[in-house]
């Protein structure tokens, strides 16, 4: 395979809605959904004599991504006009920056094979979404035009061409969509369209120091979905180049039902929008007390938690990042670990819990932190009921499947389902009696000296027991019955 022979350069461009209430130059919601048009007003539909007003919060939002991400922020950005022509966008133009971006430089942390670097940003920069064309909707199957999308905050997030494989590339979406997500300005939501990607790609050959002719991937709405585009982009590139051809510059959409990317219009350079400084706004200029107020209130963000969880904890780095991952979930653990109180002695029991059955529970059902009726206080009773013996391994999985799904008190959930761990020596001996007497040949060899048969007994009486034998009572049992 020649592709072996080739270097993948990407840059990804990020459209991440920031998460106000209102739009940026206008009062109307900013909700997703609605009847098509509802939240329009004559500034966001374009109508002649409006003008904007800009929305402080949406600064305050691309601030704190900047800041996040160690950009400088600029105390002066300038807004400006990309001229276009679209039945989706009303004005003929979108309010973006284009010359003097809110910020520029700093970088995005990402791990992959276990060694971490930061990747280069060029730019931040704020602008208006455009609405929507939707196809076949009328009974003629004509089209239409929503606009509620139009005039929705943006940040456009721009990296340099600075990640060289699709490993990368992923790394380097979820690590900006958590820090996102923990600074509260995107939803992270990709399905909706709120945090979507454009992938610039190209190709060289090994060794090269000149980046080749790059191709700009639109569409890309899944972490799937990037994979298979920029997949699909190399092989189609690299073929180009060892047949003699030359890679043309261009935008190609990805289409998921074909997994292929194809040719939708010659690449337009920045010259063919004709931006100039928007005439309705004046530049945007922030002082300094307003950048160190926006600072102050920044999170800690999703490495700084791990390395603590790490430091404080004691917990792997493995586990650390699974916590940390989503910011909901790091939330839900802490309050957890607060909850049950043992501090760094409770906090590996506590993560085994969280990304593995709750986890599990989570994925299975697609429900978000805020929606589970499992609660951190109910998840800290039902360890500490495992910790007193009250309830094993298995009988607890099946307590807390229960509570994540219809909620209630774990230990009434315990009592009620009859998951309760047996440890009365009674009731084990007369399972391991029942098991002995039906395993005459296995207790022969132990005795002859097949110790590892322990196991197979232990686990017969767990059978027995339906899996509500206390596992130390079993063993208890068992060896003495066995003897020595
Ligand atoms: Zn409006």
């Amino acid at each position: 395979m020649p592709v072996a022979d080739f270097e993948v350069v990407m840059g990804l461009e990020v459209h991440a809605q920031l998460l106000t209430r209102t739009k940026i130059f206008c009062g109307c919601s900013t909700a997703f959904g609605g009847e098509p048009n509802a939240h329009t007003c004559p500034v966001c539909l374009g109508l002649p004599g409006v003008l904007p007003a800009l929305n402080q919060r949406v600064v305050e939002f691309a601030v704190r991504a900047g800041l996040a991400l160690g950009c400088e922020v600029k105390r002066k950005s300038v807004w400006a006009r990309k001229n276009y022509f679209y039945p989706d966008l009303p004005k003929g133009y979108q309010i973006s920056q284009y010359e003097l971006p809110i910020c520029e430089g700093g970088g995005v942390p990402i791990t992959v094979d276990g060694k971490e670097r930061v990747v280069q940003l060029v730019r931040i920069h704020m602008e208006e979404d455009a609405g929507k064309n939707v196809h076949g909707v009328a009974a003629d199957g004509s089209s239409g035009v929503d606009l509620n999308r139009a005039g929705v905050p943006l940040c456009e997030i721009v990296s340099a061409p600075d990640l060289f494989s699709i490993d990368e590339a992923t790394e380097y979406l979820k690590s900006l969509r958590a820090i996102l997500m923990y600074l509260g300005v995107n939803d992270g939501n990709l399905e909706e369209g709120s945090f979507r990607c454009d992938a610039n790609v190209s190709v060289r050959r090994r060794g090269a120091a000149a980046l080749g002719q790059r191709c700009e991937i639109k569409n890309l709405n899944s972490f799937r979905f990037l994979r298979q585009a920029v997949e699909y982009e190399v092989r189609r590139q690299v073929e180009v180049l060892e047949g003699g051809g030359r890679v043309v510059q261009e935008t190609r959409l990805f289409d998921p039902a074909r997994g292929e990317t194809r040719a939708m219009r010659s690449k337009e350079d920045a010259h063919d929008y004709r931006y100039f400084p928007e005439p309705d706004l004046p530049p945007l200029v922030l002082d300094d007390a307003f950048v160190e107020e926006v600072r102050r209130t920044l999170p800690e963000l999703p490495r700084a938690r791990a390395a603590r969880y790490q430091r404080d904890l004691g917990l792997s780095a493995y586990d650390a990042q699974l916590l940390t991952a989503e910011r909901a979930v790091a939330e839900f653990f802490d309050a957890a670990l607060a909850a049950y109180g043992a501090g760094a002695e409770g906090a590996k029991k506590l993560a085994n819990w969280v990304n593995g059955d709750v986890a599990r529970l989570a994925n299975e059902s697609g429900l978000a932190p805020a929606a589970w009726k499992l609660t951190p206080e109910k998840l800290a009773a039902l360890v500490k009921l495992v910790d007193a013996g009250t309830v094993g391994g298995p009988g607890a999985k099946q307590a807390l499947e229960a509570v994540f799904r219809e909620g209630g008190d774990p230990a009434e959930v315990v009592k009620a389902r009859g998951l309760a761990q047996v440890s009365d020596e009674g009731a084990v001996e007369a399972a391991a009696d029942a098991v002995l007497a039906r395993s005459a040949a296995e207790v022969e060899r132990y005795r002859g000296g097949n110790t590892k048969l322990m196991g197979f007994f232990v686990g017969q009486v767990m059978k027995e027991m339906k899996g509500k034998g206390n596992p130390a009572v079993v063993n208890a049992v068992l060896k003495r019955k066995l003897g020595p």
